[in-house]
């Protein structure tokens, strides 16, 4: 069986140990004679499945009873209405920092709904840093700041959380990749399909207290209070992606929790970087203290090289290294599920690639 070093930025890799399972279960989910797709949400099987990966996911961050943990649809970029509407009046503000294309697209969503504050951007220069602290112009009765944490578009992280109004986070690229203690934020949002599972699930953790004033005008299956009380199945629910976003929790659990993830992001983040700052051929426009141990971007000295480049390294196994056209050049997404080994593979191909071509 030949898997590919898969650095796509999303859908993205998911481990090879999660798929061997799902597919050895597919015909005949544990003896009910029928897949985790085929049978129904109210069934005492898929309910089972649900209930299961709803705690094993509270487990990993050690989520308090004082927060939901809902499994919606609509993406991360459901959230983006979803969260004025549940949290907000139209009268009030939420902070953002926009740190890159995501955050941009969040507060265009949010604009609709209520007001919005860009407390700093750093769209000036492509969004290569996050804007320093104290040149941020908070409001002073925001009722939300808004951030995402992994700009998946720009490789920029946050490695620290603001403290300011009720914090409310897009961790749609980095959730799982490292420990984060959820009591600092009033809302945790993200896509299934970046370091989760399959597309069409997005988990969201959502302090209770802040649940149950939605806007007459919500959509139902965007309503927070519905949905939990509903646990997430409102309206049918992405089954089989919930399921598996079950499987990788527990590979998650099995291979050293959130702090034995962000040991191995680490330890692959800096062998990539080391590479590419260590060469006069490569470069990565983000500013050090701020680069995303998820999406590495990079470029070449020469664009012009940029084909042979991708064409070459898909000779040797390697996929999905094509930069956003936003930013150009390359980007390797190296989410949990990435082994090592492929960013090994990688930075001996740009060595050599270098010394032929640099
Ligand atoms: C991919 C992504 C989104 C959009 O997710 P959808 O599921 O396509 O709505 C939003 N925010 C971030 C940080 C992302 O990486």
């Amino acid at each position: 069986m030949a898997r590919t070093h898969n650095f796509s930025a999303g859908p993205a890799a998911l481990p090879t140990e999660v798929l061997a399972q799902a597919s050895e279960e597919m015909l005949d989910y544990e003896g009910s004679g029928m897949s985790v797709m085929e049978m129904s949400h109210r069934s005492k099987t898929f309910v089972g499945i649900a209930a299961q990966a709803e705690q094993d996911l509270r487990d990993l961050f050690s989520v308090s009873d004082d927060y939901h943990v809902l499994f919606l649809q609509g993406g991360a970029t459901g959230q983006f209405a979803g969260i004025p509407l549940n949290l907000t009046e139209a009268d009030d503000t939420i902070d953002f920092i926009d740190t890159g294309a995501w955050s941009k697209k969040a507060i265009k969503e949010a604009g609709k709904y209520c007001n919005v504050n860009v407390a700093a951007s750093s769209s000036a220069t492509n969004y290569d840093h996050i804007p320093a602290v104290a040149d941020w112009q908070l409001s002073d009765n925001a009722k939300l700041m808004h951030v995402c944490s992994n700009e998946t578009i720009g490789g920029v992280q946050f490695k620290d959380f603001p403290e300011h109004a009720t914090l409310v986070a897009d961790m749609s690229s980095d959730i799982l990749s490292r420990p984060v203690n959820v009591d600092r934020f009033g809302l945790i949002y993200a896509g299934a399909q970046k370091n989760i599972g399959p597309a069409g699930l997005t988990v969201v953790m959502v302090r209770k207290d802040l649940c149950g004033a939605a806007r007459g005008i919500t959509p139902t299956f965007l309503d927070y209070a519905v949905q939990a009380n509903a646990d997430s199945m409102s309206n049918t629910p992405p089954t089989y992606s919930w399921y598996l976003a079950g499987l990788v929790f527990q590979w998650v659990k099995a291979n050293g929790g959130l702090a034995g993830m962000e040991a191995k992001n680490q330890a692959k983040a800096d062998l990539l970087y080391n590479a590419i700052d260590s060469s006069n051929f490569y470069s990565a426009p983000v500013a050090k203290a701020d680069r995303s141990a998820m999406n590495v971007p990079f470029t070449l000295a020469d664009d012009a090289l940029d084909g042979e480049f991708l064409a070459q390294a898909e000779a040797r196994g390697m996929f999905n290294l094509k930069g956003h056209r936003s930013v150009g050049g390359m980007r390797a997404s190296i989410y949990n599920a990435v082994p090592l080994e492929s960013v090994q593979a990688l930075v001996t191909f740009m060595g050599e690639f270098e010394n032929e071509r640099g």
